[in-house]
Order: C-alpha cells, then structure tokens, then sequence
C-alpha cells in the first residue's frame, strides 16, 4: 500500500451537508397524518388497525428499525392526549355545564378510547419525527444490509 498519496490530486468527493439529507419537517408530518411512510410517501404504514408493515413497499424503509424504536410514539401520544384533557378540562370547568363526577366521567373515558384511536398516528409521526433527525438507512443499518 502506498502512504504517500498527495491528496491534492485525488478529486474532490462531496457529501450532502446533513441539513441538505433531512427533509422538511412539514412534508413529513403531512405524510405522518396521512399514515404514509415518512421517506417517500407512497405506501402506507399500517396494513389494519394495529398491524404494520414491517417496510415500505414503495422504497424499503423499515418502519421498526430496532427493538424499543417504536416506544418512542408514546411520547407523542401521552403529550397530545395530555394536552386536549387540560383543554377539555378548563372548558368544562369554565363553561360550568357539568358536574365534578360528570366531568370526571367525560374526561376518564377520553383518556381512555382517545389514545387507543390515536396509536396509528402517534406512531407515524414518531417515525417521521425520527426521520427528520435519522434518517433511514443510517451507517449502522447500511453496515448491517450490506452483510
Ligand atoms: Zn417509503
């Protein structure tokens, strides 16, 4: 092997900076809401209520990257949920249109059966989320592919 290569003559390679390899956040909430696959947008998430694809179909994304990745959609459920309780909680308090036990009764079952309907997208916009700051295929998981 030869260690004294000038690099001077080597041509330049070019690397995508990281901010030009993310894609905008917006775009890829859009795609999140609309329970798409955050990378490209043409193929859906889920194949039923709660089952996924394991990835895209359209361009081979995984959608569970690792163990435990998907834990972080509870973040983004717990924080919505949280927020629309409070909300519901100060309008009933200030509309005064129920009482403490009906309020208590409302806000319980919402609590409930929302974030259960909200799961999907808690977990679609995690994985945009995470595709905004990772995006797939990272080095790791280019290492572990090319195996
Ligand atoms: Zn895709």
């Amino acid at each position: 092997m030869n260690d004294n290569v000038d690099l001077r003559d080597q041509p330049a390679v070019k690397y995508p900076s990281e901010r030009e390899s993310r894609s905008p956040l917006g775009r890829l909430q859009w795609r999140a809401l609309r329970l798409k696959c955050p990378a490209c947008g043409a193929a859906p998430i889920f194949r039923g209520w709660f089952a996924m694809h394991d990835s895209c179909a359209a361009c081979g994304r995984r959608f569970n990257r690792d163990a435990g990745y998907l834990l972080g959609s509870i973040y983004f459920n717990y924080a919505v949920t949280g927020t629309l309780v409070v909300i519901m909680y100060f309008a009933m308090f200030f509309g005064d249109f129920l009482t403490d036990r009906q309020r208590l009764l409302v806000l319980g079952a919402f609590a409930s059966l929302f974030p259960t309907w909200f799961f999907r997208y808690a977990r679609a916009l995690w994985i945009a989320f995470d595709e905004h700051w990772d995006p797939w295929p990272n080095d790791e998981e280019l290492r572990r592919m090319s195996k």
